[in-house]
């Protein structure tokens, strides 16, 4: 009996002994597994592009394609040889390119190298239609102020003959902020206002992607924005999170399905408000 008293307390023994060892193996064991875990987690130096669209291309890979060459414009803001020029400040250009919405002859006037608004005359629109793309537009508010809020120097550059980059002379002109120049309507408000002084030529430079729809009409992929206002960003990558019509006070519209391309639209606003230089070079999405 006394012996296997005995005999049982040192199996006890060595069980208590062997459980430790076990936990002090799991718990030494467990820092190792992080440390691999964390080694195979270590960001790998990039060692190849896979995403060219005619095979993979290694870093520094002397053989992939250059971009193509283009010649710049002469100054800032001129037009790029890649560009599709909508308006070069001829009234022969502006026939050429620029119709109503129902595409008879635009009833804005040509006036000085400019396309006016002219009061219900509607909104032009460019003949030819465009998906994503970078659009460059001069504008100019008129320098007789007249109005308040929205209601001065209003008009408006539409991507697509849908989504709206206010034009307004915010030049000390208190509107709200998402109706200002360079906001997205109803929907982003410019980083800051960059605008210059009533009757002064002002720019945009506009980088849009356009939003995608499946069969059902549900947008798969939203619309993106990024804007400089006279060479000042003020719209940074800014997803447009649905359509920027007006409904009321407090709401715009929401994405409604539409085709994959769509004109360039000027808006008439009941103010005459002049464009020039208008050109544009499309994006692949
Ligand atoms: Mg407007």
């Amino acid at each position: 009996m006394r012996t296997t008293l005995l005999v049982a307390a040192a199996i006890a023994l060595l069980g208590i002994v062997a459980g430790c060892a076990t936990q002090k193996e799991t718990k030494t064991a467990e820092p190792v597994k992080v440390e691999t875990a964390q080694a195979e987690a270590k960001p790998q130096p990039l060692r190849q592009y896979l995403d060219t669209p005619t095979g993979r291309w290694l870093v520094h890979d002397t053989n992939r394609p250059a971009p193509p060459i283009i010649t710049p414009g002469d100054t800032c803001g001129a037009a790029p040889s890649d560009a599709v020029v909508l308006f070069d400040g001829t009234e022969d250009s502006m026939k050429a390119n620029w119709t109503d919405t129902n595409g008879n002859p635009a009833k804005w006037v040509f006036r000085d190298g400019s396309m006016e608004s002219v009061a219900k005359a509607g909104y032009i629109q460019s003949r030819q239609q465009f998906g994503s793309c970078q659009l460059h537009v001069e504008f100019a508010t008129p320098s007789t102020v007249k109005g308040s809020s929205q209601g001065r120097g209003n008009s408006g550059v539409f991507l697509q003959g849908q989504y709206e980059v206010q034009v307004l002379d915010s030049y000390e002109n208190k509107t709200y902020p998402d109706g200002q120049c360079g906001a997205l309507y109803g929907r982003a408000v410019p980083l800051v206002n960059a605008s210059r002084k009533p009757g002064e030529w002002q720019s945009y430079d506009i980088i849009y992607h356009r939003p995608i729809f499946d069969k059902d009409g549900n947008v798969t992929r939203k619309a993106t924005f990024t804007i400089f206002h006279n060479g000042v960003l003020i719209q940074d990558h800014v997803v447009l999170e649905g359509g920027t019509g007006w409904i009321n006070a407090h709401a715009v519209t929401d994405y409604k399905a539409h085709g994959d391309k769509g004109p360039i639209q000027f808006q008439d606003h009941g103010n005459p408000v002049r464009f020039r230089n208008v050109w544009l070079r499309e994006l692949k999405d």
